[in-house]
């Protein structure tokens, strides 16, 4: 077994100068829904054989901290449906020198879930909800339940995190006419709200991506036919450009990876299910942690070495063009949203 090295000091920075302090964690490819945008019909999942165990995403949540890494975001797929998840957040939960442990989820778990993590550290919520109307809910999400997606969002906003923020992904025709809706409903709440252009991440059968395209732009000039926007210079590390609603102060954030270009900021990270390191959201380049890990399991120097090496090939930015078949052939779910 190696001595644990750790020097505070070390940080991750990429070959563009951009500090590494973010790294999102898909634990499971698998989910409870089918969204339209992420999934398509028929899917193939990872075999569990190929899945890093928790242990394994925990020590490799470890060795990004020692790094300099100061938010884990636990992703998925839906990160609630893999078995005993829980203790995943309680591990990472425990880290010195993690600012922020924080959860993307569908919502479906967090009725029962919500106070098992708030225990275990985890700080804010971000919970996708498309649609506030039954059918359409069901016909973007293909199996989901509006009503206990809405009752999620209930318990998680009783169990007290920091922030419960909502992610909506609109697409044209199909709820780009509920932005304001959902806006008030996040609003009416007391959450923010970030609304999202969709990415071209995996063949879908489901339709035209460009068809259903619909900007940040035409999202906004929405919204300001009801509400005053005014821009705020606030960020939560991330991609979105946030404003603020004059009305209440609630945040409307713009993920906008067509039309504003996030790059040039980017602080992120991805680790796949199965232990690839992406190291950029919409370009291929990779490491392959899990091979790391099992080769070198008792030594997590070699692991942070890994790391270190990998910041030497991240891309400067994506290259995501809807008119174009898409050049990124694995979905969503498998990258970790
Ligand atoms: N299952 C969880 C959920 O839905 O929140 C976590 C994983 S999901 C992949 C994370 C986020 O990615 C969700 O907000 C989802 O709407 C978004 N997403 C999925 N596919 C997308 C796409 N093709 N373009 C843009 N956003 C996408
Ligand atoms: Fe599942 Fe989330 Fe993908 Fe929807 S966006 S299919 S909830 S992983």
């Amino acid at each position: 077994m190696t001595v644990n090295k750790h020097n505070s000091n070390d940080i991750l920075i990429d070959k563009f100068n951009r500090v590494v302090d973010y790294v999102r964690i898909s634990v499971t490819d698998r989910c409870d829904f089918r969204c339209v945008y992420c999934m398509d019909d028929e899917m193939q999942f990872v075999p569990r054989a190929q899945l890093l165990t928790l242990e394994e995403i925990s020590k490799i949540a470890r060795a990004f901290t020692e790094l300099g890494v100061k938010k884990i975001r636990i992703t998925g797929g839906e990160p609630l449906v893999r078995r005993n998840v829980i203790k995943l957040f309680e591990d990472i939960g425990q880290f010195s020198g993690l600012d922020e442990l924080v959860l993307t989820t569908n919502g479906s778990q967090l009725s029962h879930m919500s106070q098992a993590l708030k225990d275990a550290g985890v700080k804010r919520i971000n919970i996708s909800l498309d649609s506030l109307d039954a059918e359409k809910f069901k016909r973007i999400t293909r199996v989901g339940d509006l009503e206990k997606v809405l009752a999620s969002i209930d318990a998680a906003l009783a169990a007290g995190f920091e922030k419960v923020k909502i992610n909506a992904v609109i697409l044209k025709n199909r709820n780009h006419d509920e932005v304001v809706d959902l806006v008030r409903y996040a609003s009416d709440r007391g959450m923010d709200i970030s609304f999202i252009e969709e990415m071209p991440l995996g063949i879908i059968s489901d339709r035209d991506r460009a068809e259903a395209y619909y900007s940040s732009d035409e999202i906004k000039t929405d919204l300001e036919q009801v509400f005053e926007l005014v821009p705020t210079t606030e960020t939560t590390n991330g991609p979105s450009k946030y404003y603020k609603l004059t009305e209440t102060g609630t945040r409307v954030g713009f993920i906008s990876p067509h039309s504003h270009n996030f790059c040039d900021d980017c602080n992120r990270v991805r680790l796949t299910c199965e232990g690839r390191l992406l190291l950029c959201l919409g370009q291929e380049h990779s490491v392959d942690l899990r091979k790391v890990i099992r080769t070198h399991p008792e030594d997590i120097e070699i692991l942070k070495q890994a790391i270190r090496d990998s910041m030497l090939i991240k891309p400067k930015g994506h290259e995501f063009d809807l008119s174009e078949k898409p050049v990124i052939f694995r979905h969503m779910n498998v990258t970790g949203g």
